[in-house]
């Protein structure tokens, strides 16, 4: 975590942005829950918990400047509130997302696997690709399961 935060740290250095005692307060909120793909009002309030003197609007700043400088993400996955996610460290594109239609679970995938679909998309229609999101949207195998045992009990 400490030498994730230094990474951070030198990110924001090398654009000439200070990790402030408030910027660290978010950043450290977003490794701890690295996972939860958070909103800015949860992103807010679990800051609000450990620093309570810290606004609303300064979480929403840092968090479009943390965007900015591709330490995080933002994504939508169709409810109409952008989250907040971590940039796996190396990681030349975003990862991938499950959503579960059933139960709502969101499951990543870290490997890209779109190696062969972006040299088609870059040679065909010759276009550089910087990024790309991709969602998909199913039924989990835990919400897959408990329909087949529903099914085997009727
Ligand atoms: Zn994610
Ligand atoms: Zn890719
Ligand atoms: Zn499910």
């Amino acid at each position: 975590m400490e030498s994730r935060i230094e990474r951070i740290k030198k990110q924001l250095h090398s654009a000439s942005y200070k990790l402030t005692p408030q910027r660290e307060a978010t950043v450290r909120v977003l490794l701890e829950h690295e996972e939860d793909h958070l909103s800015a009002e949860d992103v807010y309030l679990l800051v609000k918990e450990k620093s309570p003197e810290i606004g609303l609007a300064t979480v929403y700043r840092t968090l479009e400047l943390l965007t900015e400088l591709k330490v995080v993400d933002k994504i939508n996955f169709g409810d109409g509130v952008s989250r907040f996610d971590l940039r796996k460290e190396g990681a030349a594109h975003f990862h991938h997302h499950l959503i579960c239609i059933e139960c709502g679970a969101v499951e990543e995938i870290q490997d890209d696997l779109l190696e062969d679909v972006e040299k088609i998309v870059e040679r065909d229609w010759r276009f550089k690709i910087k990024d790309h999101r991709l969602i998909f949207h199913g039924i989990c195998w835990k919400c897959q399961e408990k329909t087949d045992i529903n099914k085997k009990t009727d």
